[in-house]
């Protein structure tokens, strides 16, 4: 596979062989990959469930101290108390300076992974409610943590060029919402020190391996989930006229959940209404009793929001009303607390300092600034309650840019994140994480 690098990042590492320069996050980057790559595939073959991050939580406590952090395992408190938590805290200290926190995510997602490559996951295992699911990750969260530990041994070898004190954050069951909210109520801060600035990172799977992407400001959305149980009254399924059918109605409230975007909000305050699970029945002749939905609702502004929840609400309990359904079987709505997280918000100046530094070492083609989606980060919660804590999370490149091209040509879609063919090209990509990150800390560290 033909893997394009900027010409000045080549450049770079081949004084750092030479022997005469000093090293740069790119030397050791380079230096270090063979083995990062190694730990990437590792992790890449044996995935785990949020909140089931055991033996990944492990590696990457294991690989911390041997960067010379003062490393922190099984960090963290779930509201859940069933819930484990396997946050991992590594501080690396450098003498008086400022405190950064750079984070990576640990889980991955019931998927079946499809994507032929020779290290691929087969794992299975069992999810919260005891089924069996396929385990892939699908997001990259392999990479993160791939990219992080380069991080950490890279500026554990340039300490001459910083001060200060990194806490370097393995995070859990960032997929649920929930993992960033544990460690932050496990007291995060008051063990550690509240840091002056806050970095993540995610991989992307619609920029080519090699580029950083950034958006300043508002960059991912609100995330909220919901549980509605749609009750009527079962029966045979050739009596209608005896029945209250959940099925027909459920079906009237999922479209009429869309015109809560089309007809009910203001058309430029983006709002997303998704109904990701609908199951009811057990045979095609029996009227069940109930239908079960999860949502998902994607929003920015708090306005926007509080819309869109009390819409769902009341457009469930008033069809419900309107198609017989006694009182006392009007649907459930819940809004899950576990399951949610605040829009993450890039602070602007921040993200000009970092786009500065990004683009005199990478080149200026090699940092795309780009639109804000409405995916979730729960990166968000730890520069909250109000952004007092700048914070900037941002995106690195995954893909073959010889497939970004053809892509671009055939107008063909790459796999997404959390798609089961999702595979990123681990070398590049590894490696602008790393050195982006690294830059990035030494920016706000610097002696
Ligand atoms: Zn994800
Ligand atoms: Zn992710």
């Amino acid at each position: 596979m033909r893997i394009a690098f900027p010409s000045a990042v080549c450049l770079s590492s081949l004084f750092a062989v030479s022997g005469f320069a000093q090293a740069t996050p790119q030397s050791i980057a380079d230096a270090e990959l063979s083995s990062l790559v190694a730990i990437y595939k590792d992790i890449h073959s044996h995935p785990e469930l949020s909140a089931h991050e055991e033996r990944t939580a492990a590696l990457v406590a294991k690989e911390l101290r041997a960067a010379g952090c003062e490393v922190t395992e099984h960090f963290g408190t779930y509201d859940d108390p069933k819930l484990k938590a396997y946050g991992v805290i590594g501080v690396m200290k450098n003498g008086d300076g400022p405190t950064v926190l750079v984070r990576t995510d640990l889980d991955a997602l019931p998927v079946q992974e499809e994507t032929g490559l020779p290290y691929a996951s087969k794992v299975t295992a069992k999810n919260d409610e005891g089924k069996d699911v396929p385990v892939m990750h699908a997001c990259g969260h392999d990479v993160h943590i791939a990219a992080f530990i380069g991080t950490a041994r890279a500026l554990a070898k340039l300490k001459d060029q910083w001060h200060g004190t990194i806490v370097f954050v393995g995070q859990p069951a960032e997929e649920m919402g929930s993992g960033a909210r544990a460690l932050l109520k496990a007291g995060l801060y008051d063990r550690f020190g509240k840091p002056a600035f806050a970095l993540g990172f995610h991989d992307k799977a619609d920029v080519q391996a090699g580029h950083i992407a950034i958006t300043e400001g508002y960059t991912s959305a609100n995330v909220d989930s919901l549980d509605v149980t749609v009750r009527g009254v079962g029966g045979h399924g050739a009596y209608p006229h005896k029945i209250k059918d959940p099925i027909v109605l459920s079906a009237e409230i999922i479209n009429a959940w869309q015109t809560i975007v089309s007809r009910e909000n203001n058309p430029l305050d983006p709002i997303v209404v998704t109904v990701g699970s609908i199951h009811g029945g057990t045979k095609r002749n029996i009227i069940p009793d109930e239908v079960k939905m999860q949502l998902t609702v994607r929003t920015y502004k708090k306005e926007a929001r509080d819309k869109a929840l009390a819409a769902i609400d009341r457009i469930a309990k008033q069809l419900a009303t309107a198609a017989g359904v006694p009182p006392e079987r009007a649907p459930i709505v819940t809004v899950r607390k576990d399951e949610v997280c605040p829009a993450m918000f890039n602070n602007p100046e921040l993200t000009k300092r970092l786009i500065a530094v990004w683009k005199r070492t990478l080149g200026d083609d090699n940092v795309e600034i780009v639109e804000p989606t409405m995916g979730g980060e729960d990166f968000s919660e730890y520069s909250l309650p109000d952004h007092s804590i700048p914070a900037v999370n941002f995106h690195f490149g995954a893909v073959d840019p010889a497939k970004m091209a053809e892509s671009k040509k055939t107008g063909t879609e790459l796999p997404s994140l959390h798609s089961s063919k999702f595979a990123p090209v681990p070398e590049p990509t590894i490696r602008t994480g790393i050195i982006a990150m690294t830059m990035a800390a030494l920016e706000l560290m610097k002696k």
